[in-house]
């Protein structure tokens, strides 16, 4: 079997790409914010960001005044739900 080489060829494609959490589709050469997000400790590919943030503009619309702390635990429930679901659901 050519597993061992399979396996060098598999860590090597691994080095330069990252799979987005949400989605599981390989980001092929990550660019951070362009290509590729991290966000809440997970990675996050531009498509599955794009909705995140459609998601969450008209929650983040009503709050006010803005706090962060409430922020950063939207973000992170949100990525955690789709992460859950496989994929971000946007209405
Ligand atoms: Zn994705």
């Amino acid at each position: 079997m050519q597993y061992q080489s399979l396996f060098l060829k598999y860590k090597e494609y691994d080095m330069k790409t990252l799979t987005c959490d949400v989605c599981h589709s390989i980001i092929y050469v990550p660019v951070t914010g362009r290509n590729y997000f991290h966000l809440a400790h997970r990675d996050i590919c531009e498509s599955c960001h794009d909705k995140l943030e459609f998601q969450m503009k008209p929650i983040v619309r009503t709050k006010s005044p803005f706090n962060y702390n409430w922020y950063a635990k939207l973000v992170r429930d949100s990525v955690e739900k789709a992460i859950q679901k496989g994929k971000v659901e946007v209405k």
